[in-house]
Order: structure tokens, then C-alpha cells, then sequence
């Protein structure tokens, strides 16, 4: 049934949603009743048509270690979890890896690893620069907290993008999940990225136990203010092998909520159908690409490596050959109507 503040919120989403208060954003994402939210839904996918247009920028994955020296309790790569087998991909074997997947067509390349120091900034720096010399594409680095120093060498080498997901805003929830790391430090290192020139991306987690609606407004809000050129919008889902294995996961419903206000706030932030919403839903991207996402992150991680980056169980299409996974994301894209962006997706930001 639609309240009068929620005929006022509705109205704002369409006319000046990115200025949407927390009271507000609240109210949004308490919406149970269906029309509401399609209505809601429509708004956030009318946006991202006018600010983003149709195109799916597609970032092709690579997982190539998951060696982890932290211990987030939500996380199956922590380095907590001795029955985990830990591998990483050779520098060599990560740039063929990349350039093999710019020439099927892809545009980015997203580096992705635990917080693993064997992979320091010149080996990374090296393989950075060894892509963008035999392939040309866009290169986003997700590769934990490091210093400053550090992302100085990589911006240099070459690197374009950096996504850091700060998972929550609430510092207290924040330390709670994440011993030995610190609230603060993480926002920085955002501020850090954007000040050198690199084309930034955060986002956080949707279901974290103890998480309010508050929480979440915070997070959407934070997204605002840092002024993010990338946010990624997933479910929390529990691992067997954390501490938080007994928890309830996210439910899609509150993360398609969480994709859409974001969309509206932000305007023009890119944002994942995250392969985490197509675990807990099969029709999940589709789902997040109709309420205001526009990019997928098609895994190209060599077959025999993919289940070994388990952050999470069940994960999306973990078993399937590299090159049948993009080719299954191009026809679910195409199905819908929208296009493959032919472009390299950079920021929409000024
Ligand atoms: S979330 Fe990232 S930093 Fe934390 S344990 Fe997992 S891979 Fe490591």
C-alpha cells in the first residue's frame, strides 16, 4: 500500500534522488510491498538507462592467488582456514592468462587475490605493465590494503582502477568482522586511490549479521560522499569453514533493494550484478541488471584454480570452462535486450 511518505520518498527516488536523506533511504529499504518496490525498481533501471545507457561493460576476472594474511570472519580464504589448498598462478601464467582473455574481446581485466605479500608491488607492477604492452586493455587491481608507496608504483606501471570494498560503514560492525584492520585506514586508502589518479571502487555487503537498515543506509550514503566510480553490492553468505557459518545469508530481495537505492543515489557509479547475487538466485544478475546495475565480472580463472577461490560456497558458475561462462553472460546480456559495451567502461565520473 503506498503511505504518503512513501508516495513523497518515490516521488524524490525520480525527481532528485541522489539527494535522498538516511530517514528516507531507510524508509526505502524497509519496503516489503511489491508494487512499491517494482515502482522503486523501474526508477533505479530508468537512471541507469539515462546515465549509464544499455551497454554491460564486462571485467574479466582473474583470481590469481588465494593466499590470504588476513582472517575476515566471513571470508573462506581467511587464513584461518587450514583445510583450504592455497595456490598462485605464476606471473607469466597470469599475463597469458589476461592476454588471452583481451583477445576473446574483453576490455578489462579485474587482478584479484588475497592480501598476499609474495606478490609484492614490483611483481605486480611487472605483470600490470606486461598486460597493458601485449594487450592494451584496462586493468583494475584488487589486491587488499598495501601502502601508499605501493599504490603509487602500480598507478605508475600502469594500473587504471583499484576496488577496495569497505563491506560495511559501521566502524564497530566493521572491526567486529574484521580483526587486526582498522575502519579509518580503509576509508583512507580510499581517499589515497582516488587522489593518485585511480578509478575507484568500494562497496559493501548485504545480510552481515548484526547489520540494521541504518548500517545499510551508511553504506549507500558513504558511496555518495566518497564519490565512488565503482560499487559492488553482494549478499553475505555463510562459509562453513568461518566463524560466521551458522549465520542466515543476505536475501536477494534486500540486495536488489540495496542495488537500486544506490543506483538512484549515485547516479552513475558502475555497479556489478554480482556473480555472489547469481549464487543465492539463479536469476540473480538478471535480476540486479533490470534495478540498476550495468557490469558483470565474468570469471576467467583457469578451470583448475576457480574452486580453490572459495570466499564464499556454491559460487556461480565455478565449474565451468573460462571461455564457456563469457560466452553463457554474452547471450543472458543479449537476451535481455542490452549490449555488450564495445568501449573500455572507464569511469562515468567526472
Ligand atoms: S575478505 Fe579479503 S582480506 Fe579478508 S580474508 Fe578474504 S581475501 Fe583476505
Amino acid at each position: 500500500m503506498q503511505t504518503e511518505i512513501a508516495a513523497h520518498v518515490l516521488n524524490k527516488c525520480s525527481s532528485n534522488g541522489s539527494l535522498l536523506n538516511k530517514e528516507e533511504i531507510i524508509e526505502v529499504l524497509s519496503w516489503q510491498d511489491e508494487a512499491l518496490l517494482e515502482r522503486l525498481f523501474q526508477i533505479a533501471d530508468d537512471i541507469r538507462k539515462n546515465q549509464c545507457g544499455d551497454d554491460v561493460h564486462l571485467r574479466a576476472l582473474i583470481e590469481f592467488s588465494n593466499h590470504c594474511s588476513r582472517n575476515c570472519l566471513y571470508c573462506g580464504i581467511r587464513r584461518g582456514n587450514k583445510k583450504l589448498e592455497r595456490y598462485r598462478m605464476t606471473p607469466d601464467e597470469i599475463v597469458d592468462t589476461a592476454v588471452k582473455a583481451c583477445s576473446a574481446g574483453f576490455k578489462t581485466i579485474v587482478l584479484q587475490s588475497g592480501e598476499d605479500t609474495w606478490f609484492a608491488a614490483d611483481k605486480v607492477s611487472w605483470i600490470v605493465k606486461a598486460i597493458k604492452d601485449r594487450a592494451g586493455c584496462a586493468i583494475t587491481l584488487c589486491i587488499g590494503e598495501r601502502t601508499l608507496a605501493e599504490y603509487e608504483v602500480m598507478k605508475k606501471a600502469g594500473a587504471d582502477r583499484y576496488l577496495i570494498k569497505y563491506e560495511t560503514a559501521n566502524p564497530d560492525l566493521y572491526h567486529a568482522l574484521h580483526p587486526e584492520m582498522d575502519y579509518e585506514n580503509r576509508i583512507n586508502i580510499l581517499l589515497w586511490l582516488k587522489e593518485m589518479g585511480y578509478q575507484v571502487g568500494g562497496g559493501n555487503m548485504v545480510g552481515l549479521p548484526g547489520q540494521t537498515l541504518e548500517d545499510l543506509a551508511d553504506d549507500i550514503i558513504l558511496a555518495r560522499k566518497l564519490n565512488l566510480d565503482m560499487m559492488g553490492i553482494g549478499p553475505f553468505i555463510p562459509h562453513s569453514e568461518t566463524p560466521l557459518h551458522d549465520f542466515p545469508g543476505g536475501d536477494l530481495k534486500m540486495v536488489l533493494k540495496t542495488v537500486a537505492v544506490s543506483r538512484i543515489v549515485t547516479l552513475n557509479s558502475h555497479i556489478p550484478a554480482t556473480t555472489a547475487t547469481g549464487t543465492i538466485d539463479a536469476e540473480g544478475r538478471q535480476k540486479a541488471l533490470r534495478c540498476g546495475a550495468n557490469v558483470i565480472m565474468p570469471n576467467l580463472t583457469p578451470a583448475k584454480y576457480r574452486k580453490l577461490y572459495e570466499i564464499y560456497p556454491g559460487k556461480k558458475c565455478s565449474d565451468e570452462e573460462p571461455g564457456r561462462c563469457a560466452g553463457c553472460i554474452k547471450t543472458m546480456v543479449k537476451s535481455m535486450g542490452r549490449n555488450i559495451a564495445p568501449d573500455y567502461g572507464h569511469s562515468l565520473k567526472n
